[in-house]
């Protein structure tokens, strides 16, 4: 392994996944930068942490596809000498109500947003487990604490990541693994876009709605060596739910 630890942060060409690569940059981290298929976000990303000092390496493939995930995992790990740092942060919606779900929108949620974290942690944990370190922090939500209505596939995988967090930092806690959820409430992004800030600002206890940063603040938080918190579910959420 180089002298920086290393993170692997799925989604990480746009919103949320971005704002965490930049932070842990701006702490020393190289970073292994998963996407989908948006390039141009991808290359802009990479170019903004390599201006950071750091190493950063894009890989462009579909966190729900298992067999892909283990063929990048091996790659990145194979590249960067290893992994510190896991955060399963990729995501989709498809929004609508149960009534009318149909068997594909449901599984693509669950697959994409779920899954893939089963997908990504199975891919690290040997890395982790025999270097005696490391940190996987899931990107849960608050609809997967309290439900919303027209998001029952989306709240179903959410919650997923609550019960696979617990479960995790249950068996792993005596390797030196810690496996944390963060919840975000409403954050600024794409995923949110035709959300109306100032409405949804009247219902937030500090009045405003969430930034990536806000976001990426506690992923660092959460990655540093020696914490004494593990299987927690950190609502960042502007006090949406307490
Ligand atoms: P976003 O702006 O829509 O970005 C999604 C990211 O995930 C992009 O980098 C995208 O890659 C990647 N991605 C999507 N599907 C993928 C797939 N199948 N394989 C690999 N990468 C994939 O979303 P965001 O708002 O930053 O959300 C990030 C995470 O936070 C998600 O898990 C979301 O559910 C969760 N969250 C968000 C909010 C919010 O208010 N925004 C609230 C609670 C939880 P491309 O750029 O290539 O498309």
């Amino acid at each position: 392994m180089g002298e920086n630890k290393v993170a692997i942060i799925t989604g990480a060409s746009r919103g949320i996944g971005r704002a965490c690569a930049l932070e842990l940059a701006k702490a020393g981290y190289d970073i292994a930068v998963s996407y989908a298929g948006n390039d141009e976000a991808a290359n802009k990303t990479i170019d903004d942490l390599k201006a950071l000092g750091v190493k950063a390496k894009a890989y462009k493939f579909n966190v729900a596809d298992k067999e892909a995930c283990t063929k990048a995992t091996e790659e990145i790990l194979s590249e960067f000498g290893g992994v510190d740092v896991l955060v399963n942060n990729a995501g989709i919606t498809r929004d609508g109500l149960f009534m009318r779900m149909n068997a594909e929108n449901w599984e693509a949620v669950i697959n994409t947003n779920l899954n893939s974290a089963f997908y990504m942690s199975n891919a690290v944990i040997k890395t982790m487990v025999k270097q005696r370190s490391g940190c996987i922090i899931n990107m849960s939500s608050i609809v997967g604490v309290m439900g919303n209505a027209g998001q029952a596939n989306y709240s179903a995988a959410k919650a997923g990541l609550i019960g696979l967090t617990k479960t995790l930092a249950k068996e792993l806690g005596s390797r030196n693994i810690r496996v944390n959820a963060i919840a975000p409430g409403f954050i600024q992004t794409d995923m949110t876009k035709d959300l109306d800030p100032e409405k949804m600002s009247e219902h937030i206890p500090l009045k405003r709605l969430g930034q990536p940063e806000d976001i990426a603040k506690t992923v660092k938080f959460l990655a540093q060596d020696g914490l004494y918190i593990t299987g927690q579910v950190i609502g960042v959420d502007g006090g949406l739910v307490v």
